[in-house]
């Protein structure tokens, strides 16, 4: 059975006091045992919160890592800082880090790389603009977005991955995706990867929809077939929304 995850992104948001008692509440909330928490917390903040989370239930990701090892990249995290604290996810691919930051799908495939090296299980971001939606080729685009970045992996490093798929006319402005266009979109993702790695590989990947998730929408996007949790950013931020969408499944 795929795992279900309700992954937060708080961005570069939150104090370290408000980060601490949006844990605190998070931590203190009965969630549900088969539902996996994942916050993708500022960097300073990872290793307190990693260690005061159960690790199993509830955990930390880091929002980025650097795609080389060490050296002279000042202001930059490597996946070894990363890991030598603990934790075990990594944000890539993130479509504010792909505009801003000019990340391409071959620079995103290094990263992939890296982060597998050194254990990491990469939540892979993907998602198409609302031109590219208009256009009517999101599904080519979003395929060649896994393609070019994760299918020179093996099958087995391929299923160490969590896969978010996130329409960037859904991130932030309020708009969803209908369920309806989620599924769609996750059932074109899954048949793709199993066009290569085979049925059983696809069934076992979870594929998160982020965009604009919130209490009111939350349990019918997750009651899609291919749906498996949501990647949430301003609703994350708040420890009522956030409770209500890890209980939507
Ligand atoms: C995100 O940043 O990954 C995201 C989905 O943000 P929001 O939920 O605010 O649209």
């Amino acid at each position: 059975m795929r795992k279900q995850i309700a992954a937060g992104n708080w961005k570069m948001n939150l104090t370290f006091e408000e980060g601490k008692s949006l844990l605190a509440a998070l931590k203190s909330a009965n969630r549900p045992s088969d539902v996996k928490t994942i916050l993708g917390v500022p960097g300073p903040y990872l290793k307190t919160f990693q260690d005061s989370c159960d690790d199993d239930s509830l955990c930390v990701a880091a929002q980025n890592i650097h795609h080389e090892l060490k050296g002279a990249y000042t202001g930059e995290t490597s996946v070894s800082m990363v890991k030598s604290i603990g934790v075990r996810y990594v944000i890539i691919g993130h479509s504010e880090r792909r505009e801003y930051q000019k990340e391409s799908n071959a620079l995103l495939k290094t990263k992939v790389d890296i982060a597998l090296e050194h254990d990491l299980s990469p939540i892979f971001c993907c998602g198409e603009s609302l031109e590219i939606r208009k256009s009517g080729s999101q599904n080519a685009f979003v395929s060649n977005q896994l393609k070019e970045s994760l299918f020179h992996l093996s099958a087995e490093d391929l299923s160490k991955l969590v896969i978010a798929y996130e329409p960037i006319w859904a991130i932030g402005t309020g708009e969803t995706a209908s369920p309806g266009q989620a599924q769609e979109m996750h059932h074109a993702l899954r048949s793709f990867i199993g066009e290569t790695y085979g049925q059983e590989v696809a069934d076992g990947i979870s594929i998160l929809y982020g965009g604009s998730v919130k209490p009111a929408n939350a349990k019918e996007i997750f009651s899609q077939a291919d749906v498996d949790g949501g990647l949430v950013g301003g609703a994350s931020l708040k420890a009522e929304d956030f409770k209500q969408i890890i209980h939507s499944f």
